[in-house]
């Protein structure tokens, strides 16, 4: 199989603003989910792009060529225009996968491509969080033990508002006595779609071993396989005499 494509998208503002959170991801987010992603796909094209560039980054060509989007975003999704919003959406529906991360569940795309308000219950608290695995032969969860911890994180807490997932891989538990499910996934179109809860800006998060192999485990599940990549919708010719093969369609 042809090397995994990968292209990841961060809001990239924090990091710029807040020196801690700069201290703990000197590269930015995309560049700690690059690395990630590189550690178990060396072979990998991982390409990045950020809110600030001209048109965030993207271009139709680069999403054409994209196997799979990671998306983090958390105080500007107002400002990813609408256009490139729906371009991602395409994009998945044509076969691309889309990896949703943490505060990315109020992006514009994730909400596209469910449907839904994808609204949940936070709480920034520095508390530990217990995530669960629910299906240890699942490819994602390759290399992840039963249950792992985070010392601190964010809370996220349901309702997470999203359709039934087609896949639960993962629940979290929080020290404040939350729950939430915390690695789930969708098809939609012949994408696929995954969302994984970890990832507050404030927290070396995405430096955790485990977090690092699930980010990578998904990458390689959700790539693009597909070569017939956009639906229409078109007359179909009969394969059979039929009664009106020349009826008007009206
Ligand atoms: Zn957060």
């Amino acid at each position: 199989m042809a090397p995994l494509k990968v292209t990841i998208w961060n809001e990239y503002l924090h990091e710029l603003a807040h020196a801690s959170v700069g201290a703990l991801y000197p590269e930015g987010i995309h560049g700690a989910l690059r690395a990630a992603v590189l550690e178990r796909h060396p072979d990998a094209l991982v390409r990045t792009a950020t809110l600030r560039e001209p048109d965030h980054g993207l271009s139709d060509e680069l999403l054409t060529d994209t196997d799979v989007l990671f998306w983090w975003g958390h105080k500007a999704h107002a400002e990813v225009s609408d256009a490139w919003a729906a371009k991602v959406h395409q994009a998945v529906l044509a076969g691309m996968g889309l990896m949703v991360l943490h505060s990315a569940h109020f992006s514009k795309p994730f909400k596209r491509v469910l449907g839904t308000n994808a609204s949940l219950l936070w709480r920034e608290a520095d508390e530990k969080e217990r995530l669960w695995n629910l299906q240890p032969t699942h490819p994602i969860m390759a290399g992840i033990p039963d249950h792992f911890e985070l010392e601190q994180e964010e809370m996220y807490g349901e309702r997470f508002d999203v359709p039934e997932p087609d896949e639960l891989l993962m629940i979290s538990w929080f020290q404040g006595g939350e729950v939430f499910r915390s690695l789930c996934t969708w098809r939609r179109g012949h994408g696929q779609v995954v969302y994984f809860r970890p990832g507050h800006e404030t927290y070396p998060t995405y430096h955790h071993p485990h977090v690092k192999r699930i980010v990578a485990n998904a990458a390689e599940w959700a790539r693009r396989r597909v070569t017939r990549a956009t639906d229409t919708c078109t007359r179909s010719v009969e394969l059979e005499p039929v009664p009106n093969p020349t009826k008007e369609h009206i």
